[in-house]
């Protein structure tokens, strides 16, 4: 069992493993032997701050089929406690991202490395296939092919654990907007964000710093729409007659005006909404809509006659894992993003921890393994 200290290596990881819906709760803590030798690429990290992101409570509550048992959680960052990487050094303080690359498959070959087809995910696979691949863990054992990326020490638990998710995805994201404008260039563009959890927020930072001179963010929650602001976002509610903004003196989102939309919500019914606003020739960007109730009702012919372009993004590749933890390391004086973390709970309130998730009060709940 974990002796506590965080950067030495116990005989076993205590970890919170996924039994299924079928029991009550649907997850046991459990310890699993930690071997004394790695595999040829591994890497054994030591979890500093896990984080409980949207998907995982889809996985508690059905919304998500998720191969059991596995550990669950996919978000975090720790130090290494032992490598099999010339590249990975013990006691680098890290992340991870959320699956692995083979490096040789037809997806991998054009570069569509988030989408491997081989890859294993971090938090979804089966515990015999790679065990303590899972962040709700004192340990995770990453398989060979899994980015790892270092922090820096300026970057807190708080700021780090959600890097390797909703920022690194919306990285991605933005990274499909055909030309940004130079930070300072005049004329620069303007974005409309729909929804203001995580991925929204990040979002707004990003094309704030990429040069963006006006950010909308629209959302149901009037709370989460005052923290949008203080990255940077002009707030739209839609309990106003569209497209008002909050404030009387703010201008009003015209039709037909917004050069790119990201839909970071995973409702639907926005997308009627981010169409109207969209100029000519704007770009679309769904990233929230990974779930089965998505069928959209849009019109072809609004595609068609505003030249739009539609973008689907999922997850990442370990470019923009560097890239995310590069502007973090860049930004996080500029913005308070480690306020986004609400409370943090250990491994054996995981009970609580995900009472707290599921509720619109905090962008991200903690699970710290040690504690
Ligand atoms: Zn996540
Ligand atoms: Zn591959």
């Amino acid at each position: 069992m974990s002796n506590g200290c965080p950067n030495s290596v116990p005989t076993h990881a205590r970890s919170l493993v996924f039994i299924g819906l079928e029991r009550s709760p649907p997850y046991i803590l459990e310890a699993s032997k930690i071997p004394n030798e790695l595999e040829e690429g591994e890497v054994l990290i030591s979890v500093e701050l896990a984080a409980i992101c949207g998907s995982d409570i889809h996985t508690l509550v059905g919304q998500r089929s998720t191969p059991h048992p596995c550990v669950l959680g996919h978000e975090g960052c720790g130090v290494v406690v032992r490598s099999g990487r010339p590249d990975v050094q013990e006691g680098d303080r890290v992340t991870w991202g959320i699956s692995t690359i083979c490096g040789n498959c037809l997806l991998c070959s054009l570069g569509l490395t988030n989408k491997c087809e081989n890859q294993i995910k971090c938090g979804q696979v089966i515990i015999k296939r790679a065990a303590l691949f899972g962040s709700y863990s004192t340990h995770i054992r990453c398989p060979a092919g899994t980015p790892i990326v270092t922090l820096p020490p300026a970057l807190t638990p708080q700021m780090a654990a959600p890097v390797n998710c909703p920022l690194a995805t919306m990285v991605h994201a933005i990274s499909k907007i055909p030309s940004i404008p130079r930070p300072g260039q005049p004329g620069a563009s303007v974005a409309l964000i729909q929804g203001a959890g995580m991925m929204g927020i990040y979002a707004i930072a990003l094309l704030k710093e990429a040069g963006f001179s006006k950010v909308y963010c629209i959302d149901m929650n009037r709370s989460r729409l005052s923290r949008a602001v203080e990255f940077g976002a002009t707030p739209v509610h839609p309990d106003q007659a569209w497209p008002n903004a909050l404030d009387p003196n703010e201008e009003i989102v015209s039709p037909d005006s917004v050069d790119v939309v990201i839909e970071a919500c995973g409702n639907k019914e926005v997308l009627t909404q981010g169409m109207r606003t969209l100029r000519v020739g704007g770009t679309y960007i769904l990233v929230g809509l990974v779930h089965k109730d998505s069928k959209l009702n849009v019109l072809a012919q609004t595609v068609v006659t505003k030249c739009l372009t539609l973008i689907g993004v999922h997850n990442y590749t370990s470019q923009h894992l560097e890239e995310a933890v590069k502007f973090l390391s860049q930004h996080h004086d500029r913005y308070p993003f480690s306020s986004l973390m609400g409370p943090i709970y250990p491994l054996s309130e995981f009970r609580n921890a995900v009472e707290g998730a599921k509720s619109a009060h905090f962008f991200r709940v903690g699970i710290s393994p040690h504690m």
